[in-house]
């Protein structure tokens, strides 16, 4: 070997050096969280090309996300003299769309194929079902589409599916022309990509000899997260071990060598396939002779990894092994306790504002929680302080995609003229209205220059009779929910839209559902929290933001929902129509911009790999997390504390978990019983915030929570912690109100049903009432003046007997 740039190893310990520099052969790095597993493997990659013994285009490396990926390619840019662009470092997906533009004709695709997305993907198989007239309600494209994947995530083409019922030889022959289409059309999915690349080195023989004689290491990052195809896929690079184990000098020999580095206690997508086992499997099947354990932790101060390690031992399927660090204990993990989830959004603000404050980075600061459900109440706390943030991993709450298909049933309950959401929702769920039935409405209403809406007359036969139908409903949901608070409304609209139930029936549709409820919470908070019929709303003031900051262009937008009664009518918004326009605004540009810097809000999935100097764990709740539907099976809670464990060790200096007495979530609000996994935590680390054990005031809290503990039957403590409390905050809505009137001398008593006149609106009927003394609201019925919604203090109302 060549002589080395001793900087390249010099901060390395002696495990680590060992284990950039081991000689040839298959290897596996089996270490904790932060104990340098991905710079190890960068770093032997550096050397290795260093000392003369690889060339750069004899690596391949592996990594888990394109985040991930592309951070590599950049340190080894430090590292070395050359441009590793030129290497195949890549994820999974990216390196085998590499190879299969390299061999497009072998693999019999067009030279520019197309990769689609999981959406674009999704609408194939829809485009396959309707060719092939089956009832979408049977046989629901969204399952379809998960199936397909799946089976290609293990290697299943259709002739390989297992068929025994009508209900599977269907899916196969779905499957069969789904592949047919998308092979026609020159397309691959996400799978194929994998499926494809792994069947076209099994087949060809020199190809696959070409392949595993180029590179000569291959470099797994996140070994414990891979799925069986990928582990099938890895072997179809990797020389066989028997050849491998009997060349007498492995320096020589003509075997390659694959150097996986792995955590067990951070496989996290079991879920979605991952096999853990593939850890094992590589070790006996490789013949792996070495397996280097890392035990120091260079990411974290010491009470963070006691956290760590204390709570990982809970777990029964280990490994085994440990992490030490030398940083010294730092500051304790903080533990608070919230009444509310608002009251937790607010602290972590609080917090937020401090250490930005005292000179950390807002990208420093990460907001970690299990469900992207949680996400929108502290978007809702960091937007209205003005404070920038960015969220990974997912939409933000009001652009993803079910929220927005409710917000547009219930804009066109408001407006039924809203050409935009029309076409969001007039097909979604599908009701048989094509893309040739919305090109003629298009074409109608031009001509006419009428809506959509007004417009559908215009067609004939089945089309237009959908249409008509569509429109129906859409009047009787208008109908239906005069009268309503703004929660039961959107209840009704998302129960009679087919939203629910299309959800329902999506394979993944249970974090949509939940997003749905979430919907609804946001309602109440708005008409709570903003003040309804209040004067103005209170502008959101950041004394940390600097001048271009984000909260510089709030007051105005915000100021856009405008409470303040009309000085002559008494007119105020509805509250449904001050609520969606809130949605809209807060779904604007509010995103943190590129390069800015923002507070990091992500899932604890998104967050695998990464580290901050500051960390929240937020929502740490029996039933949230460990999550109740991971609790179903025995290994799911494994997986939870694992989940947990990650979470924990992203943290570099600062570590805080929180979590509330009381949540609302999917619709309801639910008494919270800490996580066990708080209790799992060594005391010796921890400062609680608030004392511990006081918050769960009320008695029978206390009684689930040592319910819990005891472990009694796994079903009736969800339940017990999920008790139905009557919400406080709830608009009180009455049948009979009565207030000071400024047109009656004296009181006015006002009931629903009753008759009113109106100085301006003439002639109505109250259809519903609200509040009390001079927050006081109804919603009267002006016949051709359409409903209104009047603060009572100031319309000028006599009754009419
Ligand atoms: P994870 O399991 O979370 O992916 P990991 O094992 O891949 O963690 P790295 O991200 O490689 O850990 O390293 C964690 C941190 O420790 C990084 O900031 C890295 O630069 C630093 N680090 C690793 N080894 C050393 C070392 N010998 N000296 C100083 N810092 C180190
Ligand atoms: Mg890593």
């Amino acid at each position: 070997p060549h002589a080395t740039d001793p900087r390249l190893l010099a901060n390395l310990n002696p495990e680590q050096l060992a284990a950039v520099t081991l000689p040839p052969g298959h290897a596996l790095i089996l270490a904790g969280a932060g104990s340098g597993k991905t710079r190890v493997l960068t770093t032997r990659i550096a050397w290795l090309i260093q000392t003369g013994q690889l060339s750069p285009g004899g690596v391949m490396a592996v990594t888990f996300t394109n985040k991930a990926a592309k951070e590599m390619i950049a340190r080894l840019g430090t590292m070395l003299p050359v441009n590793p662009r030129g290497m195949w470092i890549g994820t999974f997906h990216g390196l085998c769309n590499r190879f299969l533009r390299a061999h497009w004709k072998l693999a019999a695709l067009p030279q520019s194929f197309q990769i689609l997305d999981t959406q674009d993907s999704l609408s194939a198989v829809k485009r396959v079902v309707k060719g092939m007239q089956l009832d979408e309600e049977r046989f629901v494209p969204k399952q379809i589409s998960w199936f397909i994947a799946a089976s290609k995530d293990e290697g299943r083409r259709p002739r390989d599916v297992a068929v025994h019922d009508e209900q599977s030889r269907v899916m196969q022959q779905v499957y069969q022309a789904y592949e047919d289409q998308c092979q026609r059309e020159g397309v691959v999915d996400f799978a194929e990509l994998m499926l494809r690349t792994y069947e076209l080195l099994r087949d060809n023989d020199p190809l696959r000899e070409h392949y595993r004689r180029r590179f000569r290491h291959i470099l797994v990052d996140e070994f414990q997260d891979t799925n069986r195809l990928q582990y099938l896929w890895l072997k179809m690079f990797a020389t066989p071990p028997d050849r491998a184990a009997s060349s007498s000098s492995p320096g020589d020999s003509d075997a390659n060598s694959v150097f996986a580095v792995g955590d067990d206690d951070q496989s996290i997508y079991a879920f979605r396939g991952a096999q853990v086992g593939n850890m094992a499997d590589f070790e006996r099947e490789f013949k792996v002779r070495e397996v280097i354990k890392l035990e120091r932790n260079y990411r974290s101060f010491g009470n963070i990894l006691d956290a760590a390690n204390h709570l990982i031992s809970h777990n029964e399927h280990r490994l085994g092994k440990n992490l030490r660090t030398e940083a010294g204990p730092g500051e304790p993990v903080r533990v608070n306790e919230a009444p509310s989830d608002f009251a937790e959004a607010q602290w972590l603000l609080d917090e937020a504002r401090f250490l930005h404050r005292e000179g950390s980075p807002r990208s420093e600061i990460a907001v970690l929680y299990r469900s992207n459900a949680q996400s929108r109440v502290i978007e809702s706390a960091l937007f209205n302080a003005g404070i920038p943030y960015r969220v990974y991993g997912g939409l933000r709450f009001f652009e993803r995609a079910e929220i927005k298909h409710a917000l547009a049933y219930l804009r066109l309950t408001e407006n039924p003229n809203d050409d935009t959401s029309y076409l969001r929702v007039v097909n979604f769920p599908a009701r048989g209205i094509g893309a040739r039935t919305l090109e003629q409405l298009q074409d109608a209403a031009r001509a006419s220059g009428r809506s959509l809406h007004q417009s559908v007359g215009a067609l004939g036969g089945k089309a237009g009779a959908n249409l008509g139908a569509f429109n129906a409903m859409i009047e009787s949901m208008r109908e239906a929910t005069h009268g309503l608070t703004l929660r039961e409304i959107i209840e009704h609209v998302i129960a009679t839209s087919g939203l629910a139930d299309f959800y329902k029936a999506e394979r993944e549709g249970a974090e949509r559902l939940e997003n749905l409820d979430e919907l609804v919470n946001a309602a109440e908070a708005f008409v709570t929290q903003e003040g309804f019929g209040k004067d103005a709303v209170a502008l959101p003031v950041d004394e940390t933001a600097g001048p271009g900051t984000i909260a510089d262009g709030l007051p105005q937008a915000v100021a856009a929902v405008d409470f303040t009664p009309d000085a002559e009518t008494g007119e105020i918004m509805s509250p449904l129509a001050a609520f969606l326009t809130h949605a809209a605004l807060e779904a604007g540009d509010n995103q943190a911009q590129a390069g800015q810097d923002a507070v990091q809000l992500m899932t604890v999935h998104a967050a695998k790999g990464l580290e901050f100097d500051n960390v929240f764990i937020t929502g740490l709740e029996e039933g949230l997390f460990p999550n109740e539907r991971a609790l179903a099976d025995a290994d799911g809670l494994e997986e939870e504390r694992r989940l947990m464990y990650v979470a924990i060790t992203r943290a570099r200096k600062r570590l805080c978990l929180s979590f509330s007495q009381t949540r609302m979530l999917h619709g309801q609000t639910r008494y919270n019983v800490k996580s066990r996994f708080l209790e799992e935590l060594p005391e010796a680390a921890l400062k609680w915030l608030t004392p511990k054990n006081q918050g769960f005031g009320s008695g029978f809290a206390r009684e689930y929570q040592q319910a819990w503990q005891r472990g009694s039957g796994l079903g009736s403590m969800v339940g017990a912690g999920r008790v139905e409390s009557p919400p406080a905050w709830a608009t009180p809505k009455t049948r009979e109100l009565t207030v000071e009137s400024p047109a009656a001398s004296g009181a006015l008593t006002l009931r629903v049903g009753k008759s009113v006149f109106h100085t301006k609106f003439g002639e109505g009927v109250v259809v519903t009432l609200e509040g009390s003394g001079a927050d006081a609201r109804a919603q009267i019925n002006f016949g051709r003046h359409g409903m209104k919604w009047l603060a009572l203090a100031i319309a000028k109302l006599t009754p009419i007997d």
